[in-house]
């Protein structure tokens, strides 16, 4: 029986360091930005169209989402001991948001998880963390936040490569798979609904954003390729809902750009002759950005190649 504890009590201590080890945040010490200089907010004028609103994806599971468009979104767990936010959206949008959560289930926001450092995501962020919430992001996404001097909250604990938030007995992983749509991207995942907030490097039936700007290729392909293997259903991607067949089909897609243009690059081909010699599958076509985003696509992607390769010299 003493045996039997203690490998009892050894099993449990394994696993306890196996989860703390998995967990690498740090507290920001936010005091040295107190002072910080920051520009006007653009956010915190009138909501567009109706605001946002929560949706109900699955039990305690929300999507906050600009309504009636389809997007701006992230998602939103509401448990007993309060709710967790991922992205702010707008000054505006948080306010909302904010206030829905409060109205219908009475919790305060306990945590604001940004994904990205891009603006369009994090702004409003300073509405939650006002109201108390404790504001999680990659440790890359402090530089542009500061940086950048965006009129939003300074993060209150950073991650390099996991964490882990437990509240009202549901888990929230964060994950950091590689450098992709931006440095500071990172992956929410809630196992119990089998859902990942995904913004911007997944995709439903859409091209990725005008001229891929702060992208980095391989983490890209590296980052949809490890949201193949999760155990997925349903993904938000920051602007629409998506699967797992629709990142394949934009994982072939990101591959088949960049390999059209090397090929072409170590042909001589100038940037001029790329729009005649690269080729879109016909579900692609079809995406509904497709007319506005192509040249642009393919332009952020000509920069990429062009810029990460050399030649027989
Ligand atoms: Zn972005």
């Amino acid at each position: 029986m003493r045996i039997f504890r203690f490998c009892l009590l050894a099993l449990v201590l394994a696993f306890a360091a196996t989860s703390w080890a998995q967990d690498d945040s740090v507290a920001v010490d936010r005091s040295q930005y107190a002072s910080r200089e920051v520009y006007p907010d653009p956010t915190a004028g009138p909501c567009e169209g109706e605001g946002h609103q929560l949706v109900q994806i699955n039990g305690n599971l929300y999507r906050h989402v600009l309504r009636p468009l389809t997007g701006p979104s992230g998602l939103v767990l509401i448990t007993s001991e309060g709710a967790l936010v991922v992205d702010s959206e707008g000054t505006c949008a948080a306010q909302s948001v904010l206030d829905e959560i409060k109205r219908r289930f009475n919790v305060p926001v306990k945590y604001l998880i940004l994904t990205h450092a891009h603006f369009d995501h994090i702004a409003g962020s300073q509405v939650f963390q006002n109201a108390g919430a404790i504001v999680i992001a990659h440790k890359n996404a402090l530089e542009p936040i500061i940086g950048n001097k965006y009129p939003g909250a300074v993060p209150d604990r950073v991650f390099t490569r996991q964490m882990n938030i437990t509240l009202g007995g549901e888990t929230v992983e964060l994950h950091r798979v590689a450098p992709s749509h931006s440095n500071s991207m990172i992956q929410v995942y809630f196992p119990k609904y089998k859902a990942m907030n995904c913004p911007d490097v997944c995709r439903g039936d859409t091209l990725p954003f005008q001229d891929l700007h702060d992208m980095y290729y391989d983490g890209w392909i590296e980052t949809v390729e490890w949201i193949l293997k999760q155990d997925v259903e349903f993904i938000d991607t920051g602007h629409d809902t998506a699967n797992l067949p629709q990142q394949k089909v934009h994982l072939d897609y990101m591959i088949s750009l960049h390999d059209q243009i090397l090929a072409l690059i170590r042909q001589g081909r100038t940037w001029e002759e790329m729009i005649r010699n690269v080729h879109f599958s016909d579900h692609v076509k079809k995406f509904r950005n497709f007319e506005s985003n192509w040249t642009m696509n393919m332009l952020g992607m000509y920069r990429w190649v062009d810029e990460h390769h050399r030649a027989l010299y």
